[in-house]
């Protein structure tokens, strides 16, 4: 007889880490307090137009990871998709990642990789020696001209902060290309589910040994009815805040709609400081297999997370590092709770690394209750 096992959230984490431990035996529940399925991956098909939206902004799936893309394929027809984004931004449109094409356009000139590689050097602030925050790091690198351009004011509207306050970094090479490459993600595995992602979870949820309940919010407090708990909710969540909120940025998503092509493409970036969106998705354009006359459009715009918004981006700076800290030394004293996912851990993940930690998670897991072992409060180190 299996252990009762409760999975808090039916987003990948809570679906990939209760599929394993079904098939292994054990008898799983999984909860989730809205009323669908796939967490913020999940899409959904307009009722109006029969666009696949994505409910909560654009999911493109991108991987060198061979295990977990042969995981999907399990559940999921994937169709080739490759992202390129566009920026609109000082009165034109622009390729990105900034690449040959961008440089080009930008400064007018007829450049080939080398020439515009020397070209780009020569526009680096050299001064800087020793980057100290994200604007002096981005300077460093491609000079004033394109940082402004391309990073500034795209920064301040998706952070609400100046890039002189986040730290260098997040910008580890230099970002940009000298090739005529726009394939946004380098990675080997590319391409998005035929019938959106919730219709992939609900088979990985089809599983004899899982139960599921929607629109159940979980109350901490019960946590011992059950051999064992994995949270994928918020981590400072599980404790009431009680310490304070470990900061997160929300987005807002204003949807419009229109027909035929709005935009000519799904993502296009906004990067001028004086216009409100940081992007619009157009969101017909992520299943090019299909056709619709309609098309549904969301305007996004970030803002400081409230305690009734979704939480999307970890902010991770000084302060909410400390925070982070007092939560993760509390929660490593739980005896039957393991906290999962990019809340539970605090983290920014792609889905990718998300199924590779419930994968690692679940196989921790077995290994523990094998050889009766206690099973830790994380299987990666959130800090
Ligand atoms: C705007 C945006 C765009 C992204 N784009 C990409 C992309 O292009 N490619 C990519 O690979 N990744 C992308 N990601 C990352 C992707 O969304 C995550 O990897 C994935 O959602 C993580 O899954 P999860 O199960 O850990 O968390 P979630 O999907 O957040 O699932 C957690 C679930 O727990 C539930 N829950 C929380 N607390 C409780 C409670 N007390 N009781 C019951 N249920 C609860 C929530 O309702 C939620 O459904 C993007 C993320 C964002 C924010």
């Amino acid at each position: 007889m299996g252990d009762k096992l409760l999975m808090v959230g039916a987003g990948l984490s809570g679906a990939v880490i209760g599929r394993r431990l079904a098939e292994a035996g054990h008898e799983v529940t999984i909860l989730d307090a809205r009323s669908h399925v796939a967490g913020n991956c999940h899409t959904e098909r307009d009722a109006e137009t029969g666009v696949m939206v994505h409910v909560y902004g654009p999911h493109i799936f991108h991987t060198d990871d061979e295990g977990v893309w042969d995981y999907v394929n399990r559940f999921a027809d994937f169709l080739p998709y490759k992202n390129r984004v566009k920026s609109t931004t000082q009165g034109q449109v622009f390729s990105l990642p900034i690449n040959l094409h961008t440089i080009n356009q930008f400064y007018g000139k007829t450049m080939r990789p080398d020439e515009a590689r020397a070209f780009i050097e020569s526009q680096a602030d050299k001064s800087i020696t020793d980057p100290q925050s994200f604007e002096e790091q981005a300077l460093a690198f491609v000079g004033r001209d394109l940082y402004e351009a391309f990073f500034k004011g795209y920064t301040e509207k998706q952070w609400g902060c100046s890039p002189t306050e986040l730290p260098a970094s997040i910008l580890k090479r230099l970002p940009v290309r000298f090739n005529y490459d726009d394939n946004y993600f380098f990675h080997r595995f590319q391409g998005m589910p035929e019938d959106g992602y919730t219709a992939m979870v609900e088979r990985i949820l089809d599983h004899p040994g899982i139960t599921v309940r929607l629109e159940t919010r979980f109350d901490p407090a019960q946590a011992d009815q059950w051999d064992h708990v994995f949270w994928s909710g918020p981590l400072d969540g599980f404790y009431g805040f009680d310490l304070g909120r470990l900061g997160y940025r929300t987005l807002d998503f204003e949807q419009f709609r229109a027909q035929g092509d709005w935009q000519g493409c799904a993502v296009m970036n906004y990067g001028d400081a004086d216009v409100p969106q940081t992007r619009i998705t157009e969101h017909k354009h992520f299943s090019p297999w299909e056709e619709h006359e309609g098309s549904v459009l969301y305007r996004e715009t970030s803002r400081e997370c409230g305690p009734d918004d979704i939480p999307y981006y970890p902010i991770r700076l000084v302060e909410e590092k400390a925070l982070l800290s007092d939560y993760v030394e509390r929660a490593r004293a739980e005896q039957n709770v393991t906290f999962v996912g990019r809340l539970g851990t605090y983290r920014y993940l792609d889905m990718d690394v998300t199924i590779r930690e419930a994968m690692t998670a679940a196989e921790t897991f077995l290994s523990a209750r094998a050889e009766a072992r206690a099973m830790p409060a994380f299987t990666v180190d959130p800090s």
